[in-house]
């Protein structure tokens, strides 16, 4: 079995090359977008790795990778996006990689294995292969099945033939499927990992770093291990699915007898309601499921992104689930909970309403001007004046037809108070528009009570005299129970609000995903209002707003001049269905 020991020299040249640093590395392959199981592998590539092992932070290094083997899955665009997305994550890579760069060197090494006989170029199809694996298999499963040979039947040509006919792979002679190059390992192991992998294959298509150089490229399996011992690395950490390619990864290092990583596996990020795998993603983006890969609902890292989550929030998140070898499928509610907790202290409060219904109080001559907090336990952070107009819009969740005892909005003859003015308002009268009674109110005329000299209605019907002295008893006045948020109807700044729910019904999509896909994921409100102060201050796309009593929201992208556009990232509370 191949070993992961160095021997004392590859050792010694390796700190030579470091300097002594610990270095690890992030190698995501450019094909599509990175998510949040990405944020991950990066809190504990740049971040976690040194810590457990407690590397001091002047001896720590990652290089940034893209792992870029497979042209026709890859792109500029993918390689453009995840550059942003590392830095937008706060990661600072010592250096940036492609393993493209590397192609030449795995080129000569691939020749040394040949001349080295350890690789052997091969003809076999896709079909033949996978029947010789079926026979390893059985064979594997028991010594005495005598269930044929499973070698490929050019295992054993002559070295000269390979490399002549690798040449011809590389200078374009040799058709696309007509030839690989394979690794001669051992068919009989258990390992199917073992079973002579491909190292390399005819691809006449270009590469998105390279270029039209290459013509034949090499598979992740041939590629990974070598780039990370080339690159010095000390800890190549990756997924648990790996684990079983560890035996091929130092197979190959220990048949070129290069500097060995210590290769450790961690579990893979799941997260309820979603899916985490690029393919799926790309998917649900193709077929016009989501807006694109940044649509607020996608798990990736744009998609949080524009949903309203900071680096900081996902990070904390990461460093929360910590690294476990065990399954690891993690709560939404989780990662929601440090949204809120992220969101509390750095959004600035405004009212809104995203189902509005016009009101009128009829006793209010002359406007009045209120302060409000941005932030009300941080003071410090700024304050700023709302007006309390004659008209007003209260949001529909606020008004009920009829009243109940677990209800504090407004009904009929009830009062409530209006958040942020010492005010009641009692409704007087509905005025139904088209709708009747089925529909909301087309407007509520109300009358406005000052708090502070509202007689108590158990005051006002009090028998006189029960207090002694023959004076009524002053008592404080009976505050409503529910404080509505309000915005005035004369200087409304119109919004669309977007709501999200989970993109799945489900909390592990399976087989069937692409039917488990939920089709009210996203409520559009177009009609919202929002306080104006809202515009008087910072409001550029991603600036974070909590909607009083409505949620956490973020300023999105699609925002015009005309229109003030709104994600929400989270509700207030955890699990309130609104
Ligand atoms: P996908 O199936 O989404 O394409 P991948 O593993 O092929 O995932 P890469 O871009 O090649 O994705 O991965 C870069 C690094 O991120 C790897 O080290 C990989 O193990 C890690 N990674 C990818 N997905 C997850 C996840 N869900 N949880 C933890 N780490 C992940
Ligand atoms: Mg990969
Ligand atoms: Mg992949």
């Amino acid at each position: 079995m191949a070993s992961a020991v160095n021997s004392k020299e590859l050792l010694e040249a390796h700190v030579a090359r470091t300097g002594g640093k610990i270095r690890t590395r992030f190698p995501p392959e450019p094909n599509g977008y990175l998510h949040i199981g990405h944020a991950k592998s990066m809190h504990m590539n740049f971040h976690l790795a040194f810590e457990k092992e407690a590397v001091p932070r002047d001896r720590r290094e990652t290089v940034f990778r893209y792992d870029d083997t497979n042209p026709e899955a890859e792109s500029k665009e993918y390689i453009d996006s995840i550059r942003e997305d590392l830095e937008w994550m706060g990661w600072k890579p010592v250096q940036t990689t492609y393993s493209s760069d590397s192609f030449q060197l795995l080129y000569d090494m691939a020749i040394k294995l040949i001349e080295g006989g350890k690789a052997y170029v091969c003809h076999q199809t896709k079909d033949d292969i996978f029947k010789c694996r079926e026979i390893a298999k059985v064979n594997a499963a028991d010594p005495n099945a005598n269930a044929g040979d499973p070698c490929s039947p050019w295992r054993n040509r002559p070295v000269q033939e390979s490399l002549d006919l690798f040449e011809k792979m590389r200078t374009g002679q040799m058709g696309e499927g007509s030839a690989t190059l394979r690794l001669k390992m051992d068919m009989t192991s258990p390992n199917p990992n073992m079973w002579d992998q491909v190292a390399y294959r005819v691809r006449y298509i270009p590469h998105p770093h390279a270029g039209d150089k290459w013509c034949v490229y090499p598979t992740y399996d041939y590629t990974h291990c070598l780039v990370d011992s080339l690159e010095d690395i000390d800890y190549s950490i990756c997924t648990l699915e790996f684990e079983t390619r560890r035996e091929s990864y130092y197979w190959l290092l220990e048949a070129l007898d290069l500097y060995r990583p210590k290769v450790y596996e961690f579990a893979r990020l799941n997260i309820t309601r979603t899916v985490l795998s690029k393919r799926k993603l790309l998917k649900l983006v193709k077929g016009g499921k989501v807006r694109g890969w940044d649509d607020p609902r996608m798990p990736t890292i744009k998609g949080l992104r524009r949903r309203g989550y900071t680096a900081e929030i996902l990070n904390r998140f990461c460093e929360d689930i910590g690294v476990t070898r065990n399954d690891n499928l993690i709560e939404v509610e989780k990662l929601e909970h440090w949204a809120r907790s992220g969101l509390n202290v750095s959004s600035r409060r405004v009212m809104g309403a995203l189902s509005p219904i016009k009101v009128t109080l009829s006793n209010l001559e002359e406007a009045r001007e209120v302060e409000a907090l941005d932030v009300p336990f941080a003071p410090e952070r700024g304050s700023h004046k709302i007006r309390l107009t004659k008209t007003l819009f209260i949001d529909a969740s606020d008004f009920r037809r009829e009243d109940s005892k677990d209800y504090f909005g407004l009904a009929p003859g009830k009062m409530v108070g209006l958040k942020y003015c010492s005010a009641t308002m009692r409704c007087d009268e509905v005025v139904d528009g088209e709708g009747g009674k089925d529909a909301p109110p087309a407007e509520l005329i109300c009358s406005l009570g000052d708090l502070s000299q509202e007689p108590s209605s158990e005051a006002a019907s009090a028998p006189a005299g029960d207090a002694g002295g023959g004076e009524t008893a002053k008592r404080p006045p009976v505050r409503p129970k529910g404080n509505i948020s309000w915005v005035s109807a004369e200087e409304a700044v119109r919004a669309e609000v977007r709501l999200y729910n989970h993109l799945f019904t489900v909390d592990s999509p399976d087989d069937k995903w692409e039917e488990q896909i939920n089709p009210e994921s996203e409520c559009v409100m177009t009609g919202a209002v929002i306080d104006p102060s809202v515009l008087e201050k910072e409001h550029s796309v991603g600036t974070p707003l909590q909607l009083e009593r409505i949620g956490f929201f973020v300023v999105d992208k699609d925002s015009t001049p005309e229109l003030l556009v709104l994600n929400r990232t989270v509700t207030l509370k955890e699990a309130t269905g609104k």
